[in-house]
Formats: structure tokens, sequence, C-alpha cells
């Protein structure tokens, strides 16, 4: 029996990796499950699953929950309740699936204690690929990639990269792949965060829209799979079913399919090496009348150049490229700045902010919060 944490238990992917240990009660103990604010949604999690600890990082929060939870039911609050959870002697594996930067510290505590950590959390690795794979070598974590594209090439590698040419990430390309450009900047949060594929959080959703996502996941590739960016490539494929490819130097190409539904990435990253049922249905090829491969039009897609671009820089880029995103899509969600204005942020702020060496997590987390300081400043420039 393995106790897991999940991080981020009231998000989507948190909720889908409840549904999955549902189906095998006998493998899986909800051992702790955490969240932010939404702690009504908790109190209906912990009497359904009855957690032995569960940690909301809004004190607030966490008060009006201990009033209402079921007994035996622990309620801990803050940072450092997360990374205590995260390290608990007792938490066997951990769904590192907090939204954004904020994921970070729990994540990197996971991974210093040696725990198998299921990766949603992407912007951890993109702010701090280096120390989080060096730590995982150190500890002996077992970093299992959950992001669907990341699983599918870490299935497609069970064989080893002996002969690896090249990865290719599939995107479906979002609400926004065939709207005109003109059109852009007077899309609503709503339309952006209506995707056409997959359903997740608002974040997540917005990236989508702009390939951010996609430029996240080069980077989180970057780390995981030790390549150079020349041999991460894009590819459009709205239909969602081929979950990326790899490319090999005798010609093949391996590739890991199915429906669009998190539950398949989440299943394995649980019983890897080993599969299991995940509640997902099996794909039937002959309902797909089409796939679609497309290049990416760098010109609709800034935002996938910015993250190539910060990519090649190294060192502080990529955590620049995040918190200087992360910023500009609250502002966009927030009715602050229009949709075409995410990319033009996120490039200012590459351009104002020092490059510097991140050593140490302190110093990855000093420059999020620079960087966040210099995208909320380009977007309001009373506040600078
Ligand atoms: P959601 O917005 O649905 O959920 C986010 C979770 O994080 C919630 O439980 C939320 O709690 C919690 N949270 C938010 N802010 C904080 C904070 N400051 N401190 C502690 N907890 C916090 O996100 P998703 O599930 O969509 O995404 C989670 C991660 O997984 C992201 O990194 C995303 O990129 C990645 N991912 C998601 C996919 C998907 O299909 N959704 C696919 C691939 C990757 P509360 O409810 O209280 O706000
Ligand atoms: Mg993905």
């Amino acid at each position: 029996m393995k106790n897991v944490a999940i991080l981020g238990a009231t998000g989507s992917i948190g909720l889908n990796t409840l549904a999955v240990m549902s189906l095998h009660p006998e493998k899986y103990n909800v051992f702790a499950l955490t969240a932010n604010n939404s702690w009504r949604e908790m109190e209906k999690l912990c009497i359904k699953h009855m957690p032995k600890f569960v940690v909301m990082a809004n004190e607030g929060a966490a008060e009006s929950l201990r009033k209402v939870v079921p007994e035996g039911v622990i309620v801990l609050q803050g940072e450092g309740a997360l990374n205590d959870i995260a390290s608990h002697k007792n938490t066997d594996f951990v769904m590192a699936a907090i939204v954004g930067s904020a994921g970070l510290s729990s994540t990197f505590a996971a991974v210093t204690s040696g725990k198998r950590v299921m990766l949603a959390n992407k912007e951890s690795l993109v702010l701090g690929g280096n120390l989080l794979v060096a730590a995982a070598k150190e500890s002996g974590a077992e970093l299992i990639p959950v992001d669907s594209e990341h699983s599918a090439i870490f299935q497609c590698l069970q064989g080893g990269k002996q002969g690896l040419n090249k990865i290719q990430l599939t995107a479906s390309g979002g609400p926004f792949l065939k709207t005109p450009i003109a059109e852009l900047n007077k899309a609503t949060p709503k339309q952006a965060c209506a995707h056409p594929k997959w359903k997740m959080g608002q974040k997540i959703s917005v990236d989508s829209a702009t390939m951010m996502n996609k430029g996240l996941e080069v980077i989180e590739a970057h780390f995981l799979f030790q390549l150079s960016s020349s041999k991460i490539e894009v590819v459009i494929h709205p239909q969602s079913i081929i979950h990326s490819f790899v490319y090999f130097n005798d010609g093949s190409v391996l590739s890991q399919l199915g429906l669009p539904d998190m539950r398949s990435a989440i299943s394995y990253a649980l019983s890897y090496p080993s599969r299991q049922t995940s509640g997902v249905e099996e794909l039937d090829l002959t309902k797909q009348t089409s796939l679609e491969f497309l290049s990416p039009d760098m010109d609709r897609f800034k935002c996938l150049g910015l993250a190539y671009d910060a990519l090649e820089q190294g060192q502080s880029s990529p955590g620049t490229l995040n918190a200087a995103n992360e910023v500009a899509v609250d502002a966009f969600l927030n009715k602050k700045i229009g949709f075409l204005d995410i990319s033009k942020i996120i490039e200012k702020t590459l351009a104002i902010a020092p490059i510097s060496r991140l050593d140490t997590l302190a110093s990855v987390v000093e420059n999020d919060y620079l960087s966040r300081q210099i995208a909320r400043s380009v977007i309001e420039p009373s506040l600078s």
C-alpha cells in the first residue's frame, strides 16, 4: 500500500488523481491532501477520502476547514506545512499538482527527501530544473512526468535513449488556432479558457491558447530528458490523440496514443513501471476521421518563440519567462490587459531583467520575485 500526498488536490489534476486512486483502493491510500483557498471543496474531499492530513496554504481557509472536517483529519496551514507533508516519512508518492511557481518549494521538498514525485507542476522544472534534477539524483527520488506529452516520451523511452535523434511534442494549438490574429486582442478570458480538447485549470488553459504551455513544456522536456533545444520540436496536432513522438536514427518513430484524458498519464505515474486501469475509455481509431499535423505559426504564437529563446539563454531566463507569464496571465484573467499583451509583457520583462546564475533554491525564488515585480511594472508603469 502506497501513501499518496496530493498537492493541489482540489484542482483538475488533483481530482483526476483521486479518481484513478479510487479504482485501486488496495494499492493507494489517500494520506494527505492540500489546497490553497477552496476549503468547501476540501471538506467534501475529506468526507469522501478521509486523509490523515490536510494542508490549506491560506490560513483563514485552514481555520474555516478545521471547524467542519470529520474527526481524525488533521488540518495544517501554510507553505511550511506543505513542505512537511511532501517530505513526511510516511509519504511514499507525491502528486505535485499545485499550479505555478507556488508549487516549487513543496516539489523541491518531495524531491530532496527521495519520494516518487509525479510531476504535473511543470513550472517548478522551468524555474529550477538543474537544481531539481541534481537533487533527484542525490536523493534517489523518482521524477515521473504527468504532463501528457512528457509521459508519452517517458513511455517511448523505456528501452533507453540510444539512437535518439529528436523528440517532437504535440500541441493542440488551443482555441485560437484559426482565429484571425487581428481579432485576438478582443479575446475574452472565457474564450481563451474554452479549450477544444482538454478540461484544465484556468492558468494552463490560457497558456494553451498562447502556446506558452508548449514553450514551458519544451523547457520541461530539456530538463527531464536532458536534451538540447535543437532536439526538441513542436508540431500542432489539433485532435490531441497522439501525445508526442520520439525519432530514432534507424528511421523508427515511436509515439503513444490515447484519448485526451489526463487519467492515463496520472495512472502510469502511479503504477510505473507496470500498468493498471485508469477509467479512460479505449481509443477507437476508426472514429478518428483524420489526424492532422502542422508546423506552429511563430507569428501567431510568439510565446513559443520566447520560450525557446529563454531556454537558449539559460541561467535565470526560463524563470524570468515563467514569472512574467504568470503575472501577465493573471492580469489577462482579471481583464487588465488584452490577450496579445501577454507575449509583449513577457518579452519586455525578459529584456529588462538581469540574467544571473541560479545555484540555490533561494536564488531561484529571488529571481521569481524580482521578475514578477518587473512584469507588474511593465503592465502598470506607475508601479515602477
Ligand atoms: P488548477 O487551477 O485546476 O488547480 C490548482 C491547484 O493548486 C488547486 O488545488 C489550488 O487550490 C492549488 N493552489 C493554487 N495556488 C496555490 C498556492 N499559492 N499554494 C498552494 N496551493 C495552491 O490547476 P491544474 O490542475 O490544471 O494544474 C496543476 C498543474 O498541473 C499546473 O502546473 C499545470 O501546468 C499542470 N498540468 C495540468 C494539466 C491539466 O490537464 N489540468 C495537464 C498537464 C499539466 P485552490 O483550489 O484552493 O485554489
Ligand atoms: Mg501537456
